[in-house]
Order: C-alpha cells, then sequence, then structure tokens
C-alpha cells in the first residue's frame, strides 16, 4: 500500500481539502509554496502522470479540474502543476499526484526536489 493509500484509508492522519468518488487532495506535509496542495487519484493503479494518461484521460482532466477548483478556493485561482515522474526527476511516491502550487510562488517551488 503507498502512503496515500494509508492517507485514503485514514490510516495515517492528513490535512484533507477535498474528497469525491475518485479523488483526494491534502496538504503537502513539506510546502515549498504558501499553497501546497496534492491531488491523488484513489486508484493505486497508475504510479505516475504518463501511466495515468494512457490508461484513464479521464480521471487526468478531473484532477486538473480539481486543482483549479482548489487553487481559486485557497489561493487567487493561478497555480503551478507538477507531475515529477520518475526518481530522477523528484518522485519519491509512485502513486500518480499533482502538486499543485499557488500564492507566492519562486523558482524553487517546483516540488519534489
Ligand atoms: P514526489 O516527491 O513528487 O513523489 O511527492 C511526494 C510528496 O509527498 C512530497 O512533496 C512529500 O512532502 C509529500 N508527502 C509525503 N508524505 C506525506 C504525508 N504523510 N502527508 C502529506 N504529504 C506527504
Amino acid at each position: 500500500m503507498s502512503i496515500f493509500s494509508a492517507i485514503i484509508a485514514r490510516e495515517i492522519p492528513a490535512d484533507i481539502v477535498f474528497e469525491s468518488e475518485r479523488i483526494i487532495a491534502f496538504r503537502d506535509i513539506a510546502p515549498r509554496a504558501p499553497m501546497h496542495l496534492l491531488v491523488v487519484p484513489k486508484t493505486e493503479d497508475y504510479a505516475n502522470v504518463v501511466e495515468l494518461s494512457a490508461g484513464d484521460p479521464e480521471l487526468l482532466a478531473e484532477m486538473v479540474a480539481v486543482a483549479q477548483d482548489l487553487a481559486s478556493e485557497h489561493a487567487d485561482g493561478e497555480f503551478r502543476l507538477v507531475f515529477n515522474t520518475g526518481a530522477n526527476a523528484g518522485q519519491s511516491v509512485f502513486h500518480v499526484h499533482a502538486h499543485v502550487l499557488a500564492g507566492g510562488l519562486t523558482e524553487g517551488s517546483l516540488g519534489g526536489e
């Protein structure tokens, strides 16, 4: 089970800001921007965004829509969406997730590094 599945199952705590049938979103434990949320599909079937876009593009589109809604709710509606893909690119959790960063972004706010 991934650490994100443990959050979905409420086995470990998280600051959950959104939940639907297929998606959950919560605050990143090590924020790199004033708003740093993770948008995560509940399924563990996809390790990264490349697998997700090939396997379930509608779910990827749903993640983007959730990111927009959360950036509007928690910041000014503008946001950076980051999918680290592969360990050499900074991915540490191999359960696909989007970093949604907003509010006073700097060049160092790329997520995952
Ligand atoms: P990545 O490095 O792109 O795979 O992103 C994984 C992210 O998950 C990192 O930004 C971590 O800070 C974050 N993270 C790891 N464990 C937790 C947790 N228990 N609650 C919230 N965020 C977490």
